[in-house]
C-alpha cells in the first residue's frame, strides 16, 4: 500500500498538512514568514510530516487545455506555480530501518516504514541514512519522528488523514500497482494535453530505493521540488564495506601470526 501524489491537482489549500497535525497530533512548526511564497515550513521535519511546497517560475505557459483540467501549474501573466504536497517516501529498500540499532523503526504489514517513539533512544543513526533527509530529531525530545502513512488509520481500515483531506485528490492512497497504473494512464494524459514535463517520480521498483511507497508525478525536475535526482540506499555498499573489512583483518591477522612465528623460531626460548 502507498501514496500517489498527482502534484498536477494540488492547489496549495494545505489540507493535508493540517489533516496530518491534528490526526497524529504533530506539534506546530514555525508560523513565519519565509519569503518563500506561501511555504512556512520550507521542508520535511521532526513536526512537519506533510510538507507543501510552492514554487514560483518566471516562465511561459506552456499549455493552456480549454477544459481547465490543468489548474494548478499555470498562473496568470506566464508566471508558472508548481505545489507538491511531499512526505516520507517509505522506501522498499529504507536505510533508515537498516541502521537503526534498536528496532523502533520497523516495516508494516501494509508495506510501510513505522517508527515507534517508546522505542526509539534517540541515536539519531536514521538521519543520515535516509536519501531523501525526511526522518528528523525533535528538538527537546531528541527522538525521530516521521510520517507513519497513518499506520493506526490503515489498521482501522482507513485511509491516511492526508488522503482523506485532500479535496482534489491530488493523494491517493492504495495498493502501489494500481496507483502505478492510475499514475501511467494520468501521465499521458496530461502529454496529449501538451503537459509535456509530466513524469513520474519514485514508481520504478528498479530505482536505487527498490521504488518509493510514496511516489509522485512532477511537472519539472526532481530537483526543482527539491528532492534528488537520482536517490539511492545509503546502506547499499554495507555488505562489500564488511566483506572487505573482515578479508583485510584476516590478512592482519594471518601477517602477525607469521611474524610472531618467525620471531619465535629465531629466538628460540628465554
Ligand atoms: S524516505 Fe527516508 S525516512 Fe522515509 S522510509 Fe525512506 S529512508 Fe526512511
Ligand atoms: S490537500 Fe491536496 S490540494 Fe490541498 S495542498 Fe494538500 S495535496 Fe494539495
Amino acid at each position: 500500500m502507498g501514496f500517489f501524489t498527482d502534484t498536477s491537482v494540488c492547489i496549495g489549500c494545505k489540507a493535508c498538512e493540517v489533516a496530518c497535525k491534528e490526526w497524529n497530533a504533530v506539534p506546530e512548526d514555525g508560523l513565519e514568514f519565509t519569503g518563500m511564497s506561501y511555504d512556512n515550513t520550507q521542508g520535511l521535519g521532526a513536526d512537519t510530516w506533510r510538507h507543501v511546497a510552492f514554487i514560483e517560475q518566471d516562465r511561459p505557459v506552456s499549455a493552456r487545455p480549454d477544459d481547465g483540467t490543468v489548474p494548478s501549474a499555470e498562473g496568470d501573466g506566464g508566471m508558472r506555480w508548481l505545489m507538491s504536497s511531499d512526505v516520507c517516501k517509505h522506501c522498499t529498500h529504507a536505510a533508515c530501518l537498516d541502521v537503526c540499532p534498536t528496532g523502533s523503526l520497523f516495516r508494516t504489514e501494509f508495506g510501510t516504514v513505522v517508527v515507534q517513539e517508546d522505542i526509539c533512544n534517540g541515536c539519531g543513526y536514521c538521519i543520515p541514512a535516509c536519501p531523501y533527509g525526511v526522518i528528523d530529531q525533535r528538538k527537546g525530545d531528541g527522538r525521530a519522528w516521521k510520517c507513519t502513512l497513518c499506520y493506526d488509520r490503515l489498521g482501522a481500515g482507513m485511509e491516511p488523514a492526508c488522503a482523506k483531506a485532500c479535496p482534489t485528490d491530488s493523494i491517493q492512497y492504495g495498493p502501489l500497482d494500481e496507483l502505478r497504473e492510475r499514475a501511467t494512464l494520468r501521465v499521458e494524459q496530461l502529454h496529449g494535453m501538451g503537459v509535456e514535463d509530466a513524469r513520474l517520480y519514485g514508481h520504478d521498483p528498479e530505482d536505487g530505493v527498490g521504488g518509493d511507497g510514496a511516489f509522485f508525478l512532477l511537472l519539472d525536475e526532481p530537483e526543482v521540488y527539491g528532492l534528488p535526482p537520482d536517490p539511492v540506499v545509503t546502506t547499499r555498499d554495507l555488505p562489500s564495506i564488511w566483506r572487505h573489512t573482515g578479508a583485510a583483518a584476516a590478512a592482519l591477522a594471518g601477517g602477525l601470526a607469521a611474524v610472531f612465528a618467525v620471531h619465535g623460531l629465531r629466538g628460540g626460548p628465554r
